[in-house]
Order: C-alpha cells, then structure tokens, then sequence
C-alpha cells in the first residue's frame, strides 16, 4: 500500500491507559488509502518502530460490492518489507520484478524493497465483494537496507494453539514455530483467531517489545479490552500475554527486538537520513532505479512534494 501523507507520526489518539507500567494503548489515526479507509496505528510519534515493524494499517470490513474496491497505482518504496495480509477479500500485486500474484486470506505477500522497488495492489475485476486485511511494514536494519529487491507469496505458513485461540506465524517465530518468509531482524508476526469464546496464554521472549490489536470482535490482553482501532504495546521484559476473545475474534501480535536505529520515514521510503529520502524521491520522479509495473493499466503514483527543512527537522 502506498501513504498519501507526508508526516507519518500518528498522534497518540488516546492518553495511556491507567495500566501497568510498561503497558500502553493507543488509538488509530483514520487515513485513507484511495477510497479504502484504514485505521494507521503506527508509526505513533512517540514510538516510531516497535521491533522492526515501523508502520500498521487495518482496513475493513468494508463492502468492495460492485465497486472498484483497492486501487494503489504503482508507486516505490526503499528501506523496508511490506507485510500484505487478508481476513476476507482479494488483492492482485503486481511489482517492478515482474511478480504477478493474487493473495488471499491466511496467505502472505512480502515484499523486500531494500534498495528500491515499485509495486501496485488492486482488486482484480471478479474481486470477493468485502475486503479486510492489514498492510504492514518491517524497517530493513541499516545492515540490510540496501539489499537487492524481492518478492514471496507463501500459503503453508506454521500453526499453533494457545489454549482455546488459533495463532498462525506469518512472519518471524514463535513458541518455536517459525515462518519461512525471510526477515532480517529477531521478530514475530501473528494472527491470533478464537472460533468459539475462548483464552489462551502466549509464549513472549523478554527480549522483544511487542503491540497487540483486534482487527475484529470483541477480545483482549491482560484483562485490558481492546476494540478495533485500539493499540497494546508491551515493553520488553515480559515471558507471556493473557489473550481473552469472543467467538470470531481475529487479533494480531506483532513484536520483535527493539531496532534500536533512528528512522526516517517519509511518503513510502524509510531510511535514515533527509539523503536517502531525497535521492529516492528524485529518483522515482525521473523514472530511475525502482523499474516500471508490468501489466499495470494505468499512471503511477506522483510523491508528494517534499519539504527539505522539514525533513530535516524530523530526522
Ligand atoms: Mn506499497
């Protein structure tokens, strides 16, 4: 999915709950993303990564019903991997490398920018008429950021039961269930469903900081309820999390070790200096280094224009 805003910190929707320390929810800030609206629960602007997951957005359920539905025209990205998950509906990503793949629910599409890509997602003309799903993103570690791009659908992803709720790992490990997708940093990306009223304890590394969130149904952690536009974030330190969920509830955890590294975030670029965000602007306006969308009909997406002084004050 492509940003249409410059200024990715989201202001903290909600003050931090009366809760434990070490415990804090946040709300999402409503954007739009073509003429789907999501809920962007980070980056938070005091908090702009949480392990290497530097940006989530929720859409849906929405009706595409006889309607055009995702249309995000080829756009570029630098410095990250976009994590593309669905509950219900359909996408069709096309990118720069020729990938053509249409993903649905319980598949994973991730994409590794690294030194720069350009890629589409729409829904395909006979598209299932509702959509809902989450577009993440992972911060390339400096080491890595550079790294030549690439593209995985995978569909056998592990399983898990904790207690009464389903987890499936799409991303990183956990609980020694490890998916294949390849990450660059110590991570986890889960989905948690409860098909009856159900609890279940999950497996945490003290290492890691982690946020939580309903993408529907009614559920919660550690006794803390956590309607859907609502963000958990647990800071390190913790060996487990109480999940409580009604019957049909579908909740994400998402965690990692901490990046420990700076980011600079801006339009679809993540990188570390106002440089990098520049010269990868500059790049895609003169049609440079992230290759055209095979198979796209239509224009790409123009980067906004790009304020210097404060870029830089944001660096
Ligand atoms: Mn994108």
């Amino acid at each position: 999915m492509s940003t249409v805003d410059q200024d990715l910190d989201v202001p903290a929707g909600i003050p931090p709950a009366a809760a434990a320390a070490g415990v804090e929810v946040t709300g999402a800030r409503l954007a739009r993303v073509g003429d789907i609206e999501v809920r962007r629960l980070l980056p938070l602007r005091q908090r702009r990564s949480v392990g290497a997951w530097c940006f989530v957005d929720h859409y849906g359920p929405a009706s595409v019903d006889g309607v055009a539905g995702m249309q995000v025209p080829p756009h570029p990205h630098i410095g990250l991997q976009t994590v593309t998950w669905l509950i219900e509906g359909t996408v069709l990503h096309r990118d720069s490398l020729g990938s053509e793949q249409l993903i649905r629910p319980g598949q994973l599409n991730l994409m590794t920018a690294g030194h720069g890509i350009a890629h589409s997602e729409e829904s395909p003309e006979d598209h299932d008429p509702s959509l809902h799903g989450v577009q993440l993103w992972l911060a390339l570690p400096d080491a890595y950021r550079q790294v030549a791009p690439d593209f995985e659908h995978l569909t056998d992803l592990p399983k898990l039961r904790a207690g009464g709720l389903g987890v499936t790992v799409f991303a990183g490990s956990l609980a020694g269930a490890a998916s294949p997708a390849r990450v660059f940093s110590p991570l986890v990306g889960a989905e948690i469903s409860a098909a009856v009223d159900a609890r279940g304890t999950v497996p945490l590394r003290p290492s890691h900081e982690y946020v939580i969130f309903t993408a529907f149904g009614t559920a919660g952690a550690d006794g803390t309820g956590l309607p859907p536009g609502s963000l958990l974030y647990l800071s390190p330190g913790r060996e487990s999390v109480a999940i409580t969920a009604r019957g049909g509830a579908r909740l994400f955890l998402l965690g990692g070790e901490p990046l420990g590294e700076r980011l600079l975030m801006w339009w679809n670029f993540v990188g570390r200096t106002p440089d990098d965000i520049a010269d990868a602007a500059r790049d895609w306006a003169r049609g440079q280094r992230f290759g055209a969308v095979p198979g796209y009909r239509g224009t790409p997406l123009p980067a906004p224009p790009l304020d210097p002084v404060r870029l830089a004050r944001r660096a």
